[in-house]
């Protein structure tokens, strides 16, 4: 038999999980050793203590106490992080909590990324639901702004105070004095450009133009590719030259990792273009560690290089490219040295990069937000996304460039949900 030392349990403290030794467990410390055994021989996590064992807590270690059956569920469904690798999930929930958030088995009906593994982020996301600094509750401002007090109200009053505020602000001077500052996240479909768009449709608000981020990379890729889906990472195994560009799958999508790993076993050369170096020099081929702001000259160099080498896919380009002259012009401005200058790298490394990336078919490039996050953000993007069409890059398996999918799929918030949409929002900033 094992007994609490500090004898009676203070139970009104536990909680909503009471009375299951995983709860126990968890507390044993705040309530004392257990005598004669370690806690961690107490037999299983599924069993509750009965009702019974309130007060002075006695449990036979090896033997399974007389029990009422804790109600675990586990829940399959998909990751809602603004990621792209949109895990297959299984949430594992006791008595209403979270107890675990694990990847869905690797089975081929389930998703085929996920791979039996998920990032610590969501690994370890219920102590986030569960946080003590976690705000739950509406809080109103009491005191000046700064001094950091707040009052918890209902959300009955919350809501009535902000519903007041903008009847009075829409009374003096109209709804588009109202302007929904937002952007972009771990929204869902539901609360991201759904019922947010319709509420405001519906009163009439201003719009933002939420330029915040992406604006740019979203421009280029609209106005040179339209709705192009990127490769898919089972495709990129087939490349046999991977440019990772701004890009940091070891951080934000992880599942590409292995997929990267495979294309190197089967001979791929991967290059990591980044000022940081987030992956080790045995796992790269090459690390072009350009300046912050310097992939501009970098991918104008490249083009230089191919055109002056005659590697240009002219067939492709008569085809399909518009502009092509203004970007050589551009480009022919940039010889590799002055590039290499400008993103303080070895000019050699760049010759390797046109070459080996001109030569290699299947070729990819993986361009992540990086690029964009300069002054030049979005010309750089546009020379970088330019790059495949200029070398006849796309058509073939594991051929291409993977931007970011938002675009490729069809948009449900306007066009295709049923909902009644404000007139306002039919404009060209509704597409
Ligand atoms: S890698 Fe992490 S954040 Fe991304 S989808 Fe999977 S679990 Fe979610």
């Amino acid at each position: 038999m094992v007994r609490f030392s500090s004898g009676p349990t203070p139970w009104s403290t536990l909680g909503p999980n009471s009375g299951c030794i995983s709860e126990l467990r968890r507390r044993s410390t705040a309530f004392g050793e257990l005598q004669g055994q370690p806690i961690s021989k107490i037999p299983t996590t599924r069993r509750c203590a009965p009702n019974s064992l309130r007060g002075i807590i006695e449990v036979k270690s090896s033997e399974p106490i007389p029990t009422m059956k804790c109600v675990s569920q586990t829940i399959r469904t998909t990751c809602t992080m603004d990621c792209p690798d949109s895990c297959a999930l299984e949430v594992v929930v006791q008595a209403g909590r979270i107890e675990r958030i694990q990847a869905a088995p690797e089975e081929a009906s389930t998703h085929p990324n996920t791979q039996g593994f998920i990032c610590d982020k969501v690994g370890k996301f219920a102590r986030r639901v569960y946080h003590e600094t976690r705000i739950l509750y509406p809080q109103r401002r009491v005191g000046p702004k700064g001094e950091a007090r707040f009052e918890r109200i209902s959300w009955d009053a919350a809501i009535a105070a902000i519903a007041d505020s903008w009847r009075k602000t829409i009374a003096h001077s109209g709804a588009e004095a109202i302007l929904p500052y937002h952007y972009d996240g771990s929204n869902g479909l539901l609360s991201h450009d759904f019922l947010d768009a319709y509420l405001f449709a519906k009163l009439g608000t201003s719009r933002l133009a939420r330029t915040l981020c992406a604006a740019p990379a979203g421009a280029v890729a609209m106005g040179m590719y339209g709705k192009l889906p990127g490769v898919a990472f089972q495709d990129f195994p087939e490349a046999k030259a991977i440019l990772v560009w701004g890009a940091n799958p070891r951080y934000s999508n992880i599942h590409l990792v292995p997929y990267l790993r495979q294309a190197r076993k089967n001979g791929a050369f991967v290059a990591m273009i980044d000022p940081i170096r987030n992956f080790s020099a045995s796992e790269v081929d090459l690390h072009l560690q350009v300046y912050p702001g310097a992939d501009l000259p970098v991918a104008l160099a490249l083009i230089r290089c191919w055109e002056e080498e005659g590697r240009l896919d002219q067939v492709f380009l008569s085809r399909h490219a518009d502009g092509l002259e203004r970007l050589l012009t551009e480009a022919r401005s940039w010889p590799m040295e002055r590039a290499a200058a400008e993103a303080r790298v070895p000019a050699t490394e760049l010759e390797k990069l046109a070459r080996i990336y001109a030569e290699a078919s299947p070729a990819l490039i993986r361009v992540g937000w990086g690029i964009e996050r300069n002054r030049n953000g979005g010309q750089a993007l546009a020379a970088v996304m330019a790059m495949p069409a200029l070398l006849g890059k796309f058509g073939v398996r594991g051929g291409g460039a993977t931007p970011f999918q938002t675009v490729a799929r069809p948009s449900w918030t306007r066009q295709n949900c049923s909902a009644p949409i404000h007139p306002r929002l039919a404009g060209p900033l509704a597409s």
